[in-house]
């Protein structure tokens, strides 16, 4: 049997040492051979109120160091059957989120060619379309399940139209999503106008607004959201504002009235089965969060969507 990647234990070498990487996996030079590759994505120039995410990989990696290996609600056993490493950040361009857009769909366009599935951390939610964009080019338009408290819908932002809230409306318009596959869960807060959220339902988009939300199991969401999208190819992207502020305080733009962290454990554990061809957790911004724990949650997500993606068993 090929020997699988593992994450260091911390008994065997101490918790706060070791790499910096997602759950202390080896940090991966070549995809050769890998499942599944995490990536950082550290960007915040398309961010439009608080920035700070470019921050994000470096404090969910620091963060991700007490994840151990075995799911133990689930059993999901994500290191026994998949060979996971972290590849490392996008060297993205700091002064140019066009360009930084194009190395994204770039670096994708290759990691895809090979067949892994990429985990990417955030960065901003812009770093989304150029991803979609590249899946849609291997795969064809996707589904998409958008955990977020916003639709990220706008038509542009001070006359741009590739922002962190603009993803899914150019998402929309290029033909990279199928539309009534596309589920935004979690939705709430003010809006510019009142028909913000009306316009994408008119697409097809499919609204689980978050008080409709409040005081509910998610347990049961996932396997209805299955039922619907079938083995179609599906993108999971949470926006970690997703979550009340209570929860993950440390993001750019915060609404009140989210989920709760059992909430997004609820949802995510719900969605096995799915044909998940990629991931992403953006809106990270360490410099809000004081107490790390926004990070903790992020990694602890991630580490949640791995244990959920084709191909893992269960113990
Ligand atoms: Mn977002
Ligand atoms: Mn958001």
């Amino acid at each position: 049997m090929t020997q699988l990647n593992q994450p260091i234990s911390g008994n065997d070498l101490a918790r706060f040492s070791g790499p910096s990487t997602f759950m202390r996996l080896p940090q991966a030079t070549s995809l050769d051979g890998l499942d599944v590759a995490v990536l950082g994505v550290p960007m915040d120039i398309g961010t439009s109120w608080r920035s700070g995410t470019r921050f994000g990989p470096k404090e969910i990696r620091n963060q991700s160091a007490i994840i151990r290996p075995y799911n133990m609600a689930t059993g999901a056993a994500p290191f026994d059957s998949l060979n996971v490493a972290d590849i490392g950040d996008l060297a993205i361009n700091t002064f140019s989120l066009p360009d930084s857009l194009r190395i994204i769909e770039e670096s994708y366009d290759a990691i895809l060619s090979t067949g892994i599935i990429p985990m990417a951390m955030g960065g901003d939610h812009s770093i989304t379309l150029p991803i979609l964009r590249a899946l849609a080019r291997k795969f064809g338009p996707v589904s998409v399940v958008h955990i977020d408290a916003h639709t990220d819908v706008n038509n542009e932002m001070f006359g741009e139209k590739e922002t962190h809230g603009t993803v899914f409306r150019r998402a929309h318009e290029e033909g990279l999503i199928v539309p009534d596959k596309t589920y935004q869960i979690g939705i709430r807060g003010t809006g510019y106008e009142a028909t913000d959220f009306s316009e994408a339902a008119s697409w097809g988009f499919q609204h689980f607004p978050a008080n409709e939300l409040w005081g509910r199991s998610l347990s049961g969401m996932g396997a209805e959201i299955r039922r619907d999208i079938g083995s179609r190819p599906v993108y999971l992207s949470f926006d970690i504002d997703a979550l009340d502020p209570a929860f993950a305080p440390g993001t750019g733009t915060p609404e009140i009235g989210g989920l709760t962290s059992m909430q997004a454990l609820e949802l995510l554990r719900s969605m096995g089965g799915l044909n998940v061809v990629g991931c992403d957790l953006v809106e990270v911004s360490p410099p809000y969060d004081a107490t790390g724990n926004t990070a903790l949650t992020a990694a602890s997500l991630m580490y949640e969507m791995l244990c959920i993606l084709p191909g893992v068993t269960k113990k």
